[in-house]
């Protein structure tokens, strides 16, 4: 799947949660980023500190899908965020 991007022209995906995709363009700096393993897209999935933790604790299900309201970035995004918040891969097996 590609998509075009205001910024970045046309890029594959990658997927992060609403907390990282809305923080990429605002003031927050300490949200925290998690990725899964690499998917089909150009980026893995992705997801803030809060996610993470309730990932780990709960482990993987569609309640957490949901919470996590997935949003699609370019991949010239995803990197953005990346940039900001990365942690590294996510320390749940599930994922
Ligand atoms: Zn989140
Ligand atoms: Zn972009």
């Amino acid at each position: 799947m590609r998509v075009t991007c205001d910024r970045h022209g046309d890029q594959g995906i990658g997927i992060a949660c609403i907390h990282v995709a809305a923080a990429i363009d605002g003031a927050a700096a300490t949200l925290g980023c998690y990725c899964s393993s690499p998917t089909q897209s150009a980026r893995p999935d992705a997801w803030c500190q809060a996610c993470e933790t309730a990932l780990l604790q709960d482990g993987w299900s569609e309640d957490w899908f949901r919470a996590a309201d997935f949003k699609i970035l370019c991949a010239g995004c995803w990197d953005l965020a990346w940039q900001r918040f990365g942690i590294g891969q996510s320390a749940s097996s599930e994922v």
